[in-house]
């Protein structure tokens, strides 16, 4: 047993020397467990981050003292111990204390091939990650000319003293971990921009030794899939080998478990096979995690050198949560917290429809799931420059580099001519959820002239349309038709959990029966918003809409108005079919008319074609319809109040469509852009007049609920007054945003990045629930609105309802619901639980 050492910020990893992830990283915490555990953890010491960060600033630890502390003649590695694993580190560096002298030692104890092998990968090793050389120098060499080939370069001879290799490769690690590059990536990756490093010192165990005398390996191992997270044994063992770097590249990897197609580590030490089981199964059951065990075997000795999470797509990652807990070994509630909301839309990725005719480019290497179909950029630049447009892009370079991190994160594929499933752009876009295909040797990259070559010679340029497949690494012409995600049961039952323990509802936005299909799918529990003017835009409609528009009296706009009745009362019969006796709120029409109405004078033509009018005709009617600010024009309940019979045929449609529908539903009518009482007053007594018609001609007694849109800061002011006649009050945060700031929904992208880059605003208000100024008025309206009506349902509807910090700004308000858009249904319920539990 060794002892703590005398050097500060050094511990000697014991079951209760004092190790935490916070200050030590989770690596080392992780070591702790395993040895409390009692697995065969090799001598370990833990460098803090505090240390660390000081050696990357120059200051020196005893590196002597600590070489000593594991007894002379040791080799050790350094392995990075970060707070998370998932923000990366620089790579481990194996057989420190590797020299001459250890070199003559080694040939004669594990002969001379063996020894070789150490001293060579560690020069290698030591030449290119510490001292930055350029590997080709030293591949393919024999030992002599790599010291040779590192001297010529350094202008010194290679270290052969181990507690200077050993300080070199603790200030090169530190340093690394400073860099502008590992900076930036590790953010991308959740990382706080002062997360720190922290270091351990392990005993190497070398897994190259004399065959007589036993087995010598190494291996990873896992018992879950990664891709699935059902149980399955996967890894690597090689023989005569160390690390995982080792086994990645390495060819001649045995098989694990038996296997027809060859030997395996389960036939040559079937006792071993067995302990990584027993100690996969402690880990699950102890360490309340699957794990994947990094072992080395020397002579026969197992020896367990590390352990991380098995990492997971995020399909996976609810799988083990549920299985966790359904073992018992997790509480429900921990296996809710274990999945972060967001999360959800990865295993909602879209699929290449299998039944679809593909016109195929090329195919690559599938390197990230999902599909994804975009127009082509060959920079990263070009792939930002894209995302200030909101333009889907596929990026596509020759291979990734960190500088393009940037631009992947803007892009929605990632495509690469060179590279394997663990080169850069496969980790990073499945990192970020990306699908992805790489070694698409067969297209050819111009990258100066933004174009590639297919195999069939044809030639695919910036600005091309083609579609992704990252699960098939296929690479298709034009936009491919995209299957909706199949979800499985872990999915359906952690969000059973979820709902068990949230306190706030989750509805959906949905205007069209297929999204109502979705909502109910995702368990929406009911509609929030069921924007009707979204209803007009297929063309036989459109016609109808503008035949209304253009009515010069109440007699013929009532015509016209008749012949949309039906198509609107079959819209909300379908709907409430979907829907099932949920609620459904549906807004009485908003948008300003004239966009309705063609711009361009072609349009115009079609239209006087359709309406049977003169071209002059249509264009004085639309100039006459034309206003200066649109937004705030005629629209919403202004319209309305300018054309009661639009609301009253809407209201009827409404009704006729409730009383012919079982279960029978209590419909809720919805009153936008609302900023008076006496318009909600108005509006309601017409429309308590058309249920009472309603319930005259069809002898069906019904109830419905009217509600108000708050999204003026008017009504939002006046909230207590405008409940007293609505039951409920739905927040539209987008136009209340754009009516709070005076900022345009519409026009803001023009200069929201440089806003948001100079910090003028922390997000852009759209994406994120400006919470001091928009919802400070969402906090005076939920209040006065109460004062008004104590029983006023509060909900949100704007972009905004699907976002987790929006979710939890609201509920803290005392809202009732939220609703969202219907794929964010399920990242809703899940946000909401994380914030009840
Ligand atoms: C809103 O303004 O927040 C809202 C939901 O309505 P729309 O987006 O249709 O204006
Ligand atoms: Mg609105």
């Amino acid at each position: 047993m060794q002892q703590q050492p005398d050097i500060p910020g050094v511990t000697y990893i014991t079951p209760t020397a004092n190790i935490r992830s916070a200050a030590n990283g989770g690596r080392a915490k992780c070591l702790q467990r395993l040895i409390r555990l009692g697995l065969p953890v090799p001598d370990t010491f833990a460098i803090d981050f505090a240390t660390v960060a000081g050696i990357a600033q120059g200051t020196r630890i005893d590196t002597a003292a600590l070489i000593d502390m594991f007894g002379g003649g040791a080799l050790v590695s350094v392995r990075p111990s970060s707070t998370t694993a998932d923000w990366g580190g620089p790579p481990s560096v194996l057989n420190i204390g590797m020299t001459r002298a250890q070199h003559s030692a080694l040939s004669h104890r594990l002969g001379p091939q063996a020894a070789d092998a150490l001293y060579s990968r560690f020069i290698q090793s030591f030449a290119t990650q510490i001292a930055r050389l350029n590997p080709d120098l030293f591949d393919g060499q024999d030992i002599d000319a790599m010291l040779a080939a590192y001297e010529e370069e350094m202008d010194e001879p290679f270290p052969q003293d181990p507690a200077a290799q050993l300080h070199a490769v603790l200030s090169a690690m530190a340093r690394a971990w400073d860099g502008t590059t590992a900076r930036i990536l590790r953010q991308a990756r959740g990382a706080p921009a002062d997360a720190g490093l922290g270091l351990v010192v392990q005993r190497m165990v070398l897994g190259v030794g004399n065959p007589a005398q036993g087995e010598s390996g190494s291996g990873v191992i896992q018992f879950v899939s990664s891709k699935t997270g059902g149980p399955q044994i996967t890894g690597r063992y090689m023989r005569q080998s160390q690390g995982r770097e080792a086994l990645v590249k390495g060819a001649g990897a045995l098989y694990l478990t038996s296997d027809p197609r060859g030997t395996s580590l389960q036939d040559h030490a079937p006792e071993i096979y067995e302990h990584l089981q027993t100690y996969g199964g402690l880990c699950r059951t102890r360490l309340r995690e699957e794990m994947q065990i990094e072992f080395t075997i020397h002579h026969g000795a197992l020896h367990i050198l590390d352990a991380i999470r098995v990492k997971r797509s995020s399909r996976a990652a609810l799988r083990i949560a549920v299985d966790l807990a359904t073992d018992g070994i997790i509480p429900e509630g921990e296996a809710v917290l274990r999945i972060a909301p967001r999360a959800l839309l990865d295993v909602l990725h879209h699929q290449v429809d299998p039944e679809a005719t593909l016109s195929l480019i090329a195919t690559g290497i599938p390197a990230a799931p999902g599909a994804a179909t975009g127009r082509l950029v060959f920079t990263a630049e070009a792939a930002q420059a894209a995302l200030a447009r909101e333009e889907d892009v596929i990026l596509v370079r020759r291979e990734t580099t960190p500088d393009d991190v940037l631009g992947m994160h803007a892009a929605r594929g990632i495509l690469c001519e060179r590279g394997g499933p663990t080169s850069h752009a496969a980790v990073i876009a499945r990192g970020l959820g990306l699908p992805c295909v790489v070694g698409a040797s067969d297209i050819a990259i111009d990258e100066r002239n933004r174009r590639f070559r297919a195999p069939d010679g044809s030639t695919y340029r910036e600005g091309d349309v083609i579609t992704l497949d990252g699960a098939a690494g296929q690479i298709i012409q034009g936009a491919a038709p995209l299957l909706e995600p199949a979800l499985d049961d872990a999915f359906r039952i952690i969000l059973q959990w979820a709902d068990e323990r949230r306190d706030i509802g989750v509805r959906a936005n949905c205007d069209t029966p297929a999204e109502a299909r979705v909502a109910a799918r995702f368990d929406a529990e009911g509609i929030g918003l069921c924007r009707t003017e979204h209803m007009f835009f297929d063309d036989g409609r459109l016609t109808v809409m503008r035949e209304m528009i253009f009515a010069e009296s109440r007699t013929d706009r009532a015509a016209a108005l008749d012949q949309l009745l039906p198509v609107q009362r079959a819209d909300f019969t379908e709907l409430f079919h979907i829907m099932a006796g949920r609620p459904v709120t549906i807004r009485l029409l908003d948008p300003p008319l004239h966009e309705f109405l063609p711009s361009d004078r072609r349009g115009m033509l079609d239209l006087a074609a359709s309406l049977d009018l003169p071209l002059e005709a249509v264009q004085t009617r639309i100039r006459a319809l034309a206003e200066f600010n649109p937004m705030l024009g005629m629209r919403g309940v202004r319209l309305g109040i300018a054309f009661p019979e639009i609301y009253e045929m809407q209201a009827r449609a409404i009704f006729e469509a409730a009383v012919a529908t079982t279960p029978r539903v209590t419909p809720e009518v919805m009153i936008p852009l609302v900023s008076a009482r006496r318009e909600v007053e108005l509006v309601k007594s017409r429309i308590d007049a058309v249920a009472a018609q309603v319930r005259t001609e069809s002898g069906v007694e019904f109830d419905y609920n009217l509600g108000v849109m708050v999204e003026t800061p008017r009504a939002a002011l006046r909230a207590d007054e405008i409940a007293e006649y609505a039951t409920f009050l739905s927040f539209g945060t987008n136009d209340l945003t754009q009516m709070t700031y005076g900022l345009s929904r519409d026009d803001a992208s023009r200069f929201m990045s440089a806003y948001v880059r100079e910090k003028v605003f922390p997000d852009d208000p759209f994406l994120q629930l400006d919470q001091d100024g928009v919802g400070e008025l969402l906090t005076i309206g939920a209040e006065r609105g109460r004062r008004g009506r104590p029983d006023v349902i509060l909900s949100i509807c704007g972009e905004h309802g699907g976002d987790p910090d929006s979710i939890a700004f609201v509920r803290a308000a005392g809202f009732d619901y939220v609703s969202c858009s219907p794929f964010r249904v399920p990242v809703a319920r899940m946000a909401a639980a994380h914030i009840a539990i």
